[in-house]
């Protein structure tokens, strides 16, 4: 035991391991929320701080600020890089220093990163959109790309430099793709004065038959006219082979093409944090695709009914890697622990409750699907601000969104577009694999 209260720890302060979080207030537990940002982040809109509508602030929230009121909780900064499923602590460390935390209750919430399906080189020149450094960095680099053309003498170097590829038609390809043709044609219009950055070329590389493929044809093709409508070029059955600082090369109809691009945003694979796999082997359980760990009916890893792999961590039939079933997982998760700890009847197996599925393309345009109601267009578009203010976190944050998206969709203005050395610099450097750096300990501690 890990002290007189029972104490739940949690890994992750995204949407399962926050909820979760608040799922136990009124419970007789502790609870030691650790992460290692120390920020709730609002990932749906990410792609707004990428092309310039929101900042940060706005989507980031201080997990501490979130907890201030729920004495029984208390946020750890640091990186879990350790489970030790048999002694019942997390190894995590911040600024240097390295903690050890017993648990009587372990509820893994890492969430998911990038998957360039093993074309690790694609990273440095594509970077993916998971973390605000992701946003930022591809911020500076779709600002720096106008400069750059207004700047070039040759012909072919400024359409490079004007060309933009996303790679990947699900939502966040979408949105990407959809917020860089309406910045380049409205926000950006008479800000230079060798080129007009409506001649910008946005293409987006999908190499299945669809975009939005959980949406059904129809509305995937609603989505496909929407985008060409605003200027994305779409290109279907079009398969990344090669990525480097000038140009995407692909196949698509049997031919090899290369297309000059400076800016390339990657939105097409998602895997388990590294976090994912290492428990899966520690507890000798399956890793299912992507990396995520395939749990027991109640969330728990199997075999061990005190850890609970939460999220998009976590691999179950019929649930989705979306914030919902985050959410939903974390309600859960801590219903089943305040339920165990007051000897009550535990609850039925986890149930997923889908509530649809929304995504934005542009302005006025975005596809909504819940249940047998599909809506599109500006009634969509309306659903979509709604929904998302509602689940943004913070009174606060939702007073200054609305103002930006006032701003920016009734006159195009977009008030982040600052960007520093250091986030033009970040996309380009290659992180290092979380699991390279805990393989050593993990597998000593393999039982
Ligand atoms: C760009 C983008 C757009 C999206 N749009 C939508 C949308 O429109 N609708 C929708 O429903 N879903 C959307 N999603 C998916 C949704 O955001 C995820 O399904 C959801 O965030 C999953 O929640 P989670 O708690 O599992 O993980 P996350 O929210 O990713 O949280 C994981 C947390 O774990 C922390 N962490 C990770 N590793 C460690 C470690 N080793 N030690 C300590 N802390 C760690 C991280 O800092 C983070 O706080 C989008 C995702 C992205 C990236």
């Amino acid at each position: 035991m890990a002290g007189t209260a029972h104490r739940v720890v949690i890994v992750g302060g995204g949407f399962a391991g926050l909820f979760a979080a608040r799922g136990l207030r009124r419970a007789a537990v502790e609870v030691v929320l650790i992460d290692r940002t120390g920020f709730h982040l609002f990932q749906p809109l990410l792609y707004q701080v990428a092309t310039g509508i929101l900042s940060q602030g706005e989507i980031a929230r201080p997990l501490r600020e979130v907890l201030r009121r729920q004495r029984n909780a208390r946020l750890l900064l640091g990186e879990v890089q350790d489970v030790d499923l048999v002694a019942r602590t997390v190894t995590s460390s911040a600024f240097g220093a390295v903690t050890v935390t017993p648990y009587d209750t372990l509820m893994v919430a890492t969430g998911a990163t990038h998957s360039y399906f093993g074309n690790e080189t694609f990273r440095e020149h594509a970077p993916g959109l998971k973390t605000v450094d992701d946003a930022l960095a591809i911020r500076a680099r779709i600002y720096e790309a106008f400069e750059r053309a207004e700047s070039a003498t040759d012909h072919a170097e400024r359409c490079r430099h004007l060309t933009f590829v996303v790679v990947g038609g699900g939502p966040t390809g979408v949105e990407v793709a959809g917020q860089i043709a309406e910045l380049s044609a409205r926000s950006l219009r008479r800000n230079f004065r060798s080129i007009d950055p409506a001649d910008a070329r946005v293409v987006l590389l999908e190499a299945g038959p669809a975009l939005l493929p959980a949406f059904g044809p129809v509305l995937s093709a609603r989505a496909r006219r929407d985008l060409e409508a605003v200027g994305v070029e779409v290109l279907l059955g079009a398969r990344v082979t090669g990525i480097d600082a000038t140009e995407v090369r692909y196949t698509a109809d049997g031919q090899d093409v290369r297309m000059a691009a400076t800016t390339k945003v990657w939105a097409a694979g998602v895997a388990a944090s590294p976090l994912g796999g290492a428990l899966a082997t520690l507890a000798g359980a399956q890793a299912a695709r992507g990396g995520r760990v395939e749990v027991a009916p109640d969330l728990t890893l199997p075999g061990h009914p005190e850890v609970f792999v939460l999220g998009d961590l976590a691999s179950m039939p019929g649930v989705p890697g979306l914030a919902q079933a985050a959410i939903q997982a974390g309600r859960y998760a801590a219903r089943v622990v305040a339920a165990r700890v007051d000897g009550r009847e535990p609850p039925a197996p986890f149930r997923y409750r889908d509530k649809g599925n929304l995504a934005t393309i542009a302005r006025l345009r975005a596809v909504v699907q819940t249940g047998r109601i599909r809506l599109v267009g500006p009634v969509a578009w309306a659903a979509w601000l709604g929904v998302h203010l509602v689940t943004l976190n913070g009174y606060r944050n939702r007073v200054t969104v609305t103002m930006h998206w006032a701003a920016t969709f009734l006159a195009g203005a977009r008030a982040e577009r600052a960007a520093t050395a250091v986030q033009a610099r970040h996309a380009a450097a290659a992180p290092v694999p979380v699991l390279a750096a805990m393989e050593p300990s993990l597998a000593g501690g393999r039982r």
